[in-house]
């Protein structure tokens, strides 16, 4: 009996055929894997747990649809965080590499990386050794920021390698003077409680010149014979019996296989840009996201779904990376709506809901402010500052990508409070964003916010930022800051969607594997199209954890496969 499967038109397309046909299957036992049991039209059976639409089922590609079939030892899908790593230590291991990248640029990895005991780090934990990370503790606080739902060992090898993988980093950016590196010296508080403090993991690449990392990596690449496919995407993958042993990937001219005879790495991101299954997926974050962002990830979840059809597991637990930096119409706005990137949102001020009033601790990691603004009515929050705006922005001694004050160690913020200010807010005042005021009733009026709450919230938030005690919800007493000098300054904000941190789970080899936790040969899963390593929390107290892991397991994933 012929196999048959929803054609791979319907199943791009999204046609009623196609989600008919996924509606019947089974996410294995499914006619994607099975022989069709009935003639045209085929009707499976369903079996286990039937294939969610934004999944669909596995396109089939016939041999002759195939223009061009090419032999590699290790194919890196993906030139972002994950995959340049991947590809660069699989090469300098003296592998065959080639890099497959969908658009016609290479991307860099992201600037902020996480890592424990580089070199960098190391120097500045001498002269400041309250810098010094307990990683007992950081392993005990990802546990419980993650409810559990995360791989203990995993966190481990991250904390074990992202230092040598950080030095690794280093070594390329800065041989030429393009970049220095610089470890972010500064935990936020000291002494003030485990909620706002920080682990001083993060690491930035200052630019010296023009050329930017990606330049940077991929002279670097060349000098190793590194292969590109650019403009070329992941389609499904090549199973010999249960091995992964390529890819099928398409570019302008049709269908490409790609045969790796020691490993495929799927270095593809998360799912963010794909609407159908973030809604599917990640309903809540969905309802607090402001849409049509151009900062946000443009990854799709297509390795997560190649992956899904050669028989990995994914994680039950899903989650996002999302900043609270997305601004919408100050009287109308909601969650969801068409948002404006408003960077300095994330400055935990005093933040009410649309009926005036605060509902949750402000300080803390980014994702709990989002989530219970999904809880509000607008699914929003407003955040409100007075003149005194950049004296306290000082004080709330942020970490991470959102400080606007050097570290500690004085290493250089991503973004000056100046240039944040002058170059964004600013603007964002002229276009009536950001609402300016005279007077605290005229702000409510302007903000569509009722006069009586907001007047009796400010004046109970100055009484706390005087007292030094949030009698609401405990907020440190250094975060707490006075909003009684004119102008006043409101701004409606929603979250920014970054990108997704679940995804396929994988072992501490980096292999992807089954629901009964087998490993699957052949196929590598690192960087966000991986999971097991966040829970539905982004635990942002550890700076650049996304990107840290992303790197470090993508350079363990290029070690691993170029040895087998
Ligand atoms: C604006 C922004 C800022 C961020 N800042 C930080 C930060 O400072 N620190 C931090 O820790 N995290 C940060 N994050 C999160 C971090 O970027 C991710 O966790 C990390 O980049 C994930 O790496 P990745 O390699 O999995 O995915 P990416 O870096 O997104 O790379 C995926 C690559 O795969 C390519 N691709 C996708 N699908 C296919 C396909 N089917 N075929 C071929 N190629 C494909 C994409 O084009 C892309 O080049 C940020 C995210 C965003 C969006």
């Amino acid at each position: 009996m012929e196999k048959k499967g929803i054609s791979r038109r319907d199943f791009l397309k999204g046609t009623a055929a196609g989600a008919a046909s996924v509606a019947a299957m089974t996410l294995l036992g499914g006619c994607a894997t099975q022989e069709c049991p009935t003639p045209e039209p085929c009707v499976c059976e369903p079996t286990n747990t039937d294939v969610p639409a934004w999944l669909g089922v596995e396109p089939e590609i016939k041999p002759e649809e195939i223009v061009e079939t090419v032999e590699t030892e290790v194919v890196v899908i993906g030139s972002g965080t994950a995959g340049w790593p991947a590809a660069l230590t699989a090469a300098e291991e003296g592998a065959k590499v080639i890099l497959v990248e969908r658009t016609a640029n290479l991307f860099k990895p992201k600037d902020d990386v996480g890592a424990v005991n580089s070199k960098l780090q190391q120097e500045s934990i001498k002269q400041y050794p309250y810098l010094a990370i307990d990683e007992t503790k950081l392993l005990k606080d990802a546990v419980r920021y993650a409810n559990g739902y995360i791989d203990s060992d995993l966190v481990k090898l991250w904390m074990k390698e992202s230092g040598e993988t950080v030095d690794w980093y280093t070594n390329i950016l800065e041989r030429k003077g393009d970049f220095k590196m610089w470890h972010e010296g500064g935990i936020g508080t000291r002494d003030s409680g485990a909620r706002d403090a920080a682990y001083a993991t993060g690491h930035s690449p200052q630019a010296l010149g023009e050329r930017t990392t990606a330049d940077v990596l991929k002279e670097y690449g060349d000098e190793l014979g590194l292969e590109y496919r650019m403009q070329t995407t992941l389609i499904k993958l090549v199973k010999t019996g249960n091995k992964v042993t390529g890819i099928i990937a398409e570019d302008a001219n049709g269908y490409i296989q790609i045969n790796a005879s020691k490993g495929v790495i799927i270095c593809t991101g998360g799912y963010s840009a794909n609407h159908e299954m973030m809604k599917a997926l990640q309903p809540e974050a969905v309802r607090v996201s402001g849409t049509q962002m151009t900062m946000g990830s443009a990854d799709n979840g297509s390795g997560i779904k190649a992956a899904l059809w050669a028989g990995a597991d994914m994680d039950q637990v899903h989650g996002t990376c999302s900043f609270n930096r997305a601004i919408v119409d100050p009287k109308t706005g909601k969650g969801g709506d068409p948002a404006k990137w408003y960077w300095f949102g994330e400055q935990p001020f005093m933040k009410v809901n649309t009926n005036g009033v605060r509902f949750c601790n402000e300080s803390g990691p980014y994702d709990y402010m989002i989530h219970s603004m999904s809880m509000q009515p607008n699914h929003c929050a407003i955040q409100v500052f007075d003149a005194n705006v950049k004296q306290h922005t000082e004080q709330l001694d942020m970490v991470g990508c959102c400080r606007l004050f050097p570290f500690d160690n004085g290493a250089p913020m991503n973004i000056p409070f100046d240039a944040c200010w002058n170059g964004m807010t600013a603007g964002l005042i002229d276009e009536g964003y950001v609402v300016k005021a005279d007077t605290l009733e005229e702000l409510a009026d302007k903000m569509g916010l009722p006069r009586e709450a907001f007047l009796a919230q400010v004046e109970r938030y100055n009484h706390y930022a005087e007292t030094g005690v949030d009698e609401e919800y405990g907020k440190v007493a250094y975060r707490l800051t006075p909003i009684n000098t004119a102008p006043f300054y409101g701004a409606r904000t929603v979250a920014w969607l970054l990108s997704t941190i679940d995804g396929i789970r994988i072992n501490t080899d980096m292999n992807a594997i089954d629901s009964n936790n087998n490993p699957i040969e052949g196929l590598y899963v690192c960087g966000d199209a991986s999971g097991g390593f966040f829970g539905n929390t982004y635990f942002n107290l550890v700076t650049g954890m996304a990107a840290g892991r992303s790197m470090t397991f993508g350079r363990r994933a290029g070690r691993i496969a170029a040895h087998k």
